[in-house]
């Protein structure tokens, strides 16, 4: 196991000089008022029951409410089809721990999600990547990619795939390709884990529906609160075909007995509340106001040459700077400089990979975070890239 970059960062950002355009939080003042209601509504309820142990496949009352949460998307299942988890990330330990022995391969996008790459990697998982544009994964990539792995005489034991709004590249998977993708997966027996946390943070666009929406077959879906709601409560949850999920509860219960009752019933109770479309709209604009605000900032203090995709939801941009740039060695100077970012190469199998890119986050900082971050972090990138390019001449003029 080793510690990601995201986990070294989080005794620097204590320091309150420094602005962090890093983590992953939401901006949870948008719902702290309701969470208070719903401690008081769950412990006026039934104490004991919120405050004693519950099931491993987590609380009948929170798996009906994430079933209705799930239909909003188009998803047709069963509270008894659910485990519930802490978090997603509990999700992908669980999952990288019943399918994997070391060396089993697991197949992901290049960039993808640094805490599934983890997770994966806690257990020694072979991890092979599969080519992406900006319509997401590559169909036919991804047939090359099985295809290589059936010529070494093995098989992949599921395809990870964001397939909305991806961290850390913002990309969705094209509607026209998700079909394909399923049934690519379909014909040579590998299952797909959809994990979906963002889909309801679109501020612009059509929705595009969740693979696990077209068919309830080797799919195994992953949903959180933590994006919509509240990543402190930690919860989130599986939905998976039965003999799948009868071994996510024994390896849940195996871990921690059960997530907490406390912080299911409060979540449970807040999306019976009727408040969620409302807040749901709230989220979405004020972080649609931080992404356009963090676009122009980057317009207007990063150098030539610098390029972004501006997603259409989410909570983070993904950036990439002009050549010789190195986000992971320029690190260090920006948090000299009072700003901290992730760097690309954090969310690739490869470091060698991402060099050039860093990830930003938009939905926790304030406005005028995003904006002084953002300056600082541009004059950092041109200092960088300024220097660079001196080394360049020095050596080119034999100087150096
Ligand atoms: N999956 C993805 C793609 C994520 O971005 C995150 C959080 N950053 C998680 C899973 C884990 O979220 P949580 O454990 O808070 O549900």
């Amino acid at each position: 196991m080793t510690r990601s970059e995201i986990r070294e960062l989080f005794a620097v950002l204590e320091r309150p000089e420094v602005i962090s355009l890093a983590g992953g939080n939401t901006d949870t003042s948008i719902v702290a008022h309701r969470i208070e209601e719903c401690v008081h509504a769950t412990l006026a309820r039934n104490s004991a029951e919120a405050l004693g142990y519950g099931i491993g496949e987590g609380h009948a009352r929170l798996r009906e409410r994430l079933v209705e949460l799930m239909s909003l998307e188009g998803i047709t299942a069963q509270p008894h089809q659910l485990v519930v988890t802490d978090g997603a990330q509990q999700a992908l330990e669980l999952l990288a721990k019943i399918f994997c022995e070391p060396g089993d391969l697991i197949i992901t996008e290049a960039p993808t999600y640094v805490g599934a790459l983890g997770a994966f990697d806690s257990f020694q998982a072979d991890v092979r990547t599969v080519a992406t544009d900006g319509e997401g994964v590559i169909p036919e990539a991804l047939v090359e990619r099985l295809e290589a792995i059936g010529a070494e005489g093995r098989r992949a034991k599921f395809l990870y795939l964001v397939p909305t709004f991806q961290n850390p590249s913002g990309i969705t998977l094209a509607a026209e390709r998700r079909g394909e993708i399923i049934s690519i997966c379909r014909q040579r027996n590998v299952l797909i884990v959809e994990d979906n946390p963002y889909a309801q943070v679109r501020f612009e666009g059509d929705p595009v529906a969740p693979l696990r929406s077209l068919t309830d077959d080797g799919i195994i879906y992953l949903g959180t609160l933590s994006k919509v709601f509240s990543p402190g409560m930690r919860v989130g949850w599986v939905l998976a075909p039965e003999t799948i999920r009868e071994r996510l509860v024994l390896a849940k219960e195996a871990a921690d007995l059960c997530s907490s009752p406390f912080t299911q019933l409060v979540a449970a109770e807040y999306l019976g509340s009727g408040h969620v479309p409302d807040d749901l709209e709230m989220v979405r604009k004020v972080y649609k106001e931080r992404r356009d605000a963090m676009l122009d900032a980057l317009d207007a203090y990063f150098p030539a040459g610098t390029t972004t995709r501006p997603p259409e939801g989410g909570l983070f941009l993904w950036v990439t700077l002009p050549a010789p740039i190195d986000t992971k060695a320029m690190r260090a100077r920006a948090l000299e400089g009072g700003v901290a970012y992730v760097s690309g190469t954090a969310f690739h199998p490869d470091k060698r990979d991402g060099r050039r890119s860093m990830r930003l986050n938009f939905s926790y900082p304030s406005l005028a975070d995003i904006e002084e971050g953002m300056h600082r972090l541009g004059a950092v990138a041109h200092e960088e890239l300024d220097f660079a390019r001196s080394l360049d001449d020095s050596i080119n003029d034999g100087k150096a």
